[in-house]
């Protein structure tokens, strides 16, 4: 059984072996340094961890937005925008084009980058860009059960799965209100905001 998250998997804070040489990994504050990190005490080797982007859109058709059922886990079987880890080598919005591609198949042309949201308890920051969709057609990929368009007032609040995506689908209702588009900054910290 695995456990439910509200984020995606966090990447796990202590390495076992050194990836240069395969020696147990010590976990202690290097000289020069102020953190700990994982070091091998054999080749020197320090691994630095830093935090992840997870990157996605909001993808909009006429009056509807895009939500993808999670076929995978964490939180399978519940509505996301497309989104997901950013990849090496790419940027930000060639990621974030690349999942909802790979999740939704719908075409889109990216918009304006709209909610960037920490989330430092598991070290990512989630990243959507707003996105107009090219037509309403949807080929989802093998880690979506279904995608559909829904209007405002359809949207599975009580079955979405991450802060982060009910964190971006109020940002735009609210700025649909105000009829002013901008992109905002949230923290999903241990003490909401
Ligand atoms: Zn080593």
């Amino acid at each position: 059984m695995s456990q439910e998250t509200e984020f995606y998997f966090p990447a796990p804070r202590l390495q076992k072996f050194c990836s240069q040489c395969a020696t147990a990994i010590t976990r202690r504050i290097p000289p020069g340094d102020n953190r700990e990190r994982d070091l091998c005490e054999q080749c020197g080797a320090v691994h630095y961890q830093n935090p992840r982007l997870v990157v996605g859109t909001l993808p909009v058709w006429q009056n509807k937005v895009l939500l993808c059922l999670r076929a995978i886990e964490p939180r399978a079987n519940t509505w996301t925008l497309p989104a997901g880890f950013m990849e090496l080598a790419e940027t930000i919005s060639q990621g974030a084009e690349r999942e909802t591609q790979e999740e939704a198949g719908v075409r889109i042309e990216l918009g304006g980058l709209y909610t960037v949201i920490d989330i430092p308890q598991v070290d990512q920051v989630h990243v959507y860009f707003l996105a107009q969709a090219l037509g309403p057609e949807l080929d989802p990929g093998p880690e979506t059960i279904e995608a559909r368009w829904y209007t405002l007032d359809e949207i599975p609040w009580d079955n979405l799965a991450f802060k982060s995506v009910s964190t971006t689908l109020k940002h735009y209702i609210h700025d649909l209100e105000s009829g002013l588009f901008a992109t905002r900054h949230y923290s999903l910290g241990i003490t909401q905001n």
